[in-house]
């Protein structure tokens, strides 16, 4: 009976083995043909059952008779061009392998089957156990293809349905956003900008970070206010409920890696790229009172690039009239990719709609146009600046009748702020003067203050404690610098700088 159970136990140990490595390989592999170079970095490409085992596990549960234990084969997702869809095929690769193993050892069982019972009984004693062993091997591989399916973390199972699912039950999928530290937010920043960084911060792996490069620009001459501003950008993103738990929150410049990149896609850029591009020629146009024609000016675009591939980004959330931008930024990637391999995703745009935040002068809210509503404006100063804000310019007196989708108050505040109620009470008595603006603006200034009160409350707390800001910035650069060498590292290998 012992001496039964310890030759089935012998006879079961190259099938496991077998059936354990060639499933570990088969991830690792497909894993690295997929861009990601991990595995294979650890030597985990290879059919060295040694390399895959884990030697404790593999012990315990063979002798209770069930399978080895392997480690996992490590990936990092974010090497891959499309993330969600190579994770599929990896996580399938091993569980595939084994039905194909499966698929050969019945193969040959089928044919020694045929040879008959003379050819089995004139095989050499040695090779006898081979007849039952791949017996053993159909049924070991198919059950481990079969159990790695089982939909439960961490088998391969759930990896493939995870990424099946919609975005929100998917593996994090990178991102990237970033804002110039021109210093207090305003109404415009937090319904344009901020608001979509907390769905996004829900949804995807996020890297939200101050641009004082690119600040530099444009403002090259004049750096004196970066340092103060950033901080007050900070301040006002955890304010409004941007978490560093969720999000990677840190400073551009403090990522040297973002210049390397940038200085290797400079290489690469072609100069009629650049100097075609639409947005350059407009800002040349329109900001006259600063001299641009300087080098980072013109290759603003590549800075860009850089800050966006170093992450391995695949969605860009932009607004509509932004997304021919990230074109060249998508050319860009292509390019390198056809010299040196595929290193980057190309990022898409992950298209956002962006509601009409308007200024107190009717145009669009900005700090340039001193028309700014802060974030950290107190509630008096909230409503002083409401109750001066345009409206339609056609109701010169109460007696007139007004348009409210003309009126700039309108299609900013009472659009985010007032219920389907309110709205009709109010297109109803502007259309008919049955009511005056200064009692329309009342009806939506309290829903403002009180929407304001709990970010200022935040801001205060967060202003009483200056090492919080540095602290979380701190620790963003850590993950951030961690995840941009990693990119640099295939980068220079795969440009043969290594
Ligand atoms: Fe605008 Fe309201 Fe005045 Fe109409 S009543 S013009 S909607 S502020």
């Amino acid at each position: 009976m012992v001496q039964e159970f310890l030759q089935r136990t012998i006879l079961t140990i190259p099938p496991i083995l077998m059936a354990l490595t060639v499933h570990e390989c088969a991830h690792a592999w497909v894993a690295y043909r997929l861009g990601d170079p991990t595995a294979k970095m650890l030597g985990r490409v290879t059919l060295n059952p040694i390399r895959h085992l884990d030697p404790i596990g593999t012990l315990m549960l063979l002798f209770s008779g069930l399978f080895g234990w392997a480690k996992p084969v490590p990936i990092n997702p974010r090497n891959f061009r499309n993330m969600s869809r190579s994770i599929v095929l990896v996580s399938l690769a091993g569980p595939l392998s084994n039905l194909f193993l499966a698929a050969l050892f019945a193969i040959a069982y089928k044919l020694f089957e045929a040879a008959g019972p003379e050819f089995l009984s004139s095989m050499p004693t040695l090779w006898r156990p081979l007849f039952a062993m791949i017996e053993l091997s159909i049924i070991i591989n198919v059950a481990l293809a079969v159990f790695n399916m089982v939909p439960v973390p961490p088998l391969d199972g759930s990896k493939v349905l995870g990424n099946l699912l919609p975005p929100k039950q998917s593996f994090a999928w990178a991102k990237f956003e970033r804002m110039r530290p021109t210093g207090k937010l305003h109404f415009g920043h937090y319904h344009g900008v901020l608001a979509n960084w907390l769905k996004l911060q829900e949804e995807y792996e996020c890297f939200f970070f101050v641009a004082d490069w690119h600040a530099l620009t444009t403002d090259y001459a004049n750096p004196a206010n970066i340092k103060d501003n950033i901080r007050e950008m900070v301040i006002d993103w955890l304010s409004v409920g941007i978490d560093p738990a969720k999000a990677t929150i840190f400073r551009q410049s403090s990522i040297k890696e973002h210049a390397e990149l940038h200085v290797l896609l400079s290489m690469i850029t072609p100069l009629p790229w650049l100097e075609r591009n639409p947005t350059y020629k407009e800002q040349i146009e329109a900001i006259k009172e600063k001299d641009l024609l300087t080098f980072g000016f013109l290759g603003y675009p590549v800075l860009q690039t850089s800050d966006i591939i170093i992450y391995k980004a695949n969605k860009v959330p932009v607004g509509i009239d932004q997304a021919p931008h990230l074109e060249l930024s998508r050319e860009i990637t292509r390019r390198f990719n056809h010299f040196y391999g595929e290193v980057f995703p190309e990022p898409q745009t992950l298209l956002t709609a962006i509601p009409k935040v308007l200024g107190t002068d009717g145009r669009k809210m900005s700090k340039s146009y001193n028309n700014a509503i802060f974030l950290s404006d107190p509630p008096a100063e909230v409503e002083k600046k409401i109750l001066t804000m345009m409206t339609d310019t056609a109701r010169k007196r109460r007696t007139d009748v007004g348009s409210p989708d003309l009126c700039p108050f309108f299609l900013t505040f009472h659009n985010l702020y007032s219920n389907e109620e309110t709205i009709n009470w109010v297109r109803e008595g502007c259309t008919k003067a049955l009511i005056g603006c200064i009692e329309c603006k009342k009806s939506v200034i309290p829903k403002v203050i009180a929407a304001l009160e709990p970010v200022q409350k935040r801001r205060k707390d967060l202003e009483a404690d200056p090492g919080r800001i540095t602290e979380i910035l701190s620790e963003g650069t850590k993950k951030a610098t961690q995840v941009a060498r990693e990119t640099m590292t295939h980068v220079r290998e795969a440009m043969g700088l290594e």
